[in-house]
């Protein structure tokens, strides 16, 4: 994400990189190219002039003696004001409220019932009791949708599929959410292909019935300068609280959340980077600035390894570990916990350095897939007992998986490999004196 602007930016400095200090005309030439990045990243052209007149500004007001080097100098110049352009500090989302009411909107396709299953995971996962409601009555496949995503990450789910009126629903599930001590409700509404008066007399009166504490307005990064526009109409109308920035793992040129915060003044609050449950972060102006700039992010690299890891889990498989008894029900169990950390390519992104290396190669989950296929293959014995598996086993594993002989080799041979690696680790720090150490 972002690689377009990143790239150009990378390229504007080079221009300042092995000069001195900073003069009015490298300063202006670096500014040129700047506005130009940040105009062909599809960020609103008075936002880019806005911001670039006030990296001139500083970068000319900045004694030049003490610069590293300019470059360098106008690298921090301008992620401080991509940092301040998207709202400085990271701004969370109310839900003080008993029940909370969160009232999602958007255009159709924007990913609202996708961002709704998301939100009301993240916030299982902080241990709140959570309920969504399908507030759409003119798509019942919407409807289906997140009744899906509600099973998949284990919270209710509020319908009344023979009802036409979405304003009574909302008023209905929030009543249920009380009822049954919900912390929070999360109400989807239904969206149109474009903004039309219908659509947004109905959120309105949605959003009038209920009351909500926090309404989201949700939009897709891809759809550039129409994001813009349509942040815009909705909030001239509904007046929201924040904003859901969506589809930010595509080929998104990323200026949407350059110029959304500018011109509706209002913060982004989440970024949804893919189509799993998992694939949702909260919004921080430097780290995005940041990633701009193609410095990584690997401070939510860490918490969303944080969120996905299976702490007791990942104890068990240490104990096993240590006392020499890793298995391939382990093995499996960490390919697992690898794979609900999202999309990997995304990940791989945050890493500094490495987002620009690894641009072009593709990086898919399918490279599990035959090992998944393996082990899934083996008896429970077997997988218990990896030393069991012998030739005539192993051709049978390699046909119920759909492999071939040399995969199963493979896979086995790098079991083994990582197993003696954690029996000579486990060895070293007995002598050290005691296992723990390891943990
Ligand atoms: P709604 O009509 O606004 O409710 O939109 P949906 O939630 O149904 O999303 C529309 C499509 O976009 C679906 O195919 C989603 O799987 C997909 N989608 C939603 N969010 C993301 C995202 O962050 N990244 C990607 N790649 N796809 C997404």
């Amino acid at each position: 994400m972002f690689e377009n602007l990143s790239n150009k930016l990378d390229r504007a400095f080079k221009t300042l990189k092995g000069q001195g200090s900073i003069t009015e005309i490298n300063v202006a030439q670096t500014i040129k190219e700047v506005r130009r990045a940040l105009v062909d990243a599809d960020v609103n052209y008075k936002v880019a002039k806005t911001v670039t007149d006030k990296i001139k500004d500083e970068a000319m007001g900045r004694d030049v003696l003490i610069a590293v080097s300019p470059g360098q100098l106008m690298v921090k110049i301008v992620h401080e004001e991509l940092t301040e352009l998207m709202g400085g500090e990271k701004k969370d989302i109310n839900i003080n409220g008993s029940p909370a009411i969160v009232l999602i909107a958007g255009l159709q396709g924007s990913g609202k019932t996708t961002f709704t299953g998301k939100l009301a995971n993240f916030l299982k996962k902080q241990g709140k009791g959570v309920m969504v409601a399908a507030c759409d009555v003119y798509r019942p496949a919407a409807i289906d949708q997140l009744n899906v995503l509600a099973e998949q990450v284990g919270v209710e789910f509020y319908a009344e599929r023979e009802s036409k009126d979405p304003v009574q629903i909302a008023r209905n599930a929030v009543e249920h959410a009380k009822k049954t001590g919900k912390k929070v409700v999360i109400i989807d509404t239904a969206g149109r292909l474009a903004v039309d008066e219908e659509m947004m007399r109905e959120i309105y009166n949605v959003k009038e019935a209920i009351k909500p504490t926090e309404t989201l307005f949700v939009v897709d990064s891809m759809t550039g300068q129409d994001a813009v526009n349509t942040a815009k109409a909705f909030n001239d109308r509904i007046n929201f609280d924040g904003v859901v920035l969506t589809k930010l793992d595509g080929d998104s040129r990323g200026g949407a959340a350059l110029s959304i915060r500018a011109v509706v003044e209002k913060p982004i609050k989440f970024i949804s980077t893919g189509e799993k449950m998992e694939a949702l972060d909260l919004f921080y102006p430097d780290r995005m600035a940041q990633r701009i700039l193609g410095m990584g992010d690997v401070i939510s690299l860490v918490e969303r390894a944080q969120q996905s890891f299976d702490e007791e889990e990942a104890k068990r498989i240490n104990k096993n570990i240590r006392k020499n008894q890793f298995n391939f029900d382990d093995f499996l169990s960490q390919l697992e916990q690898i794979k609900r950390m999202g999309d990997i390519k995304d990940l791989v992104g945050m890493i500094p350095g490495v987002s620009k290396m690894l641009k072009d190669v593709e990086i898919d989950e399918s490279a599990f897939k035959p090992i998944e296929a393996i082990i899934k293959s083996m008896t429970k014995e077997e997988r218990q007992n990896p030393d069991m598996i012998s030739g005539s086993r192993r051709n049978r594993i390699a046909k119920g998986s759909g492999t071939t002989i040399q995969q199963v080799n493979n896979l086995m041979k790098q079991f083994n490999d990582m197993r003696k690696m954690m029996r000579s680790m486990n060895k070293m720090a007995g002598t050290k004196g005691g296992l723990a150490k390891l943990g």
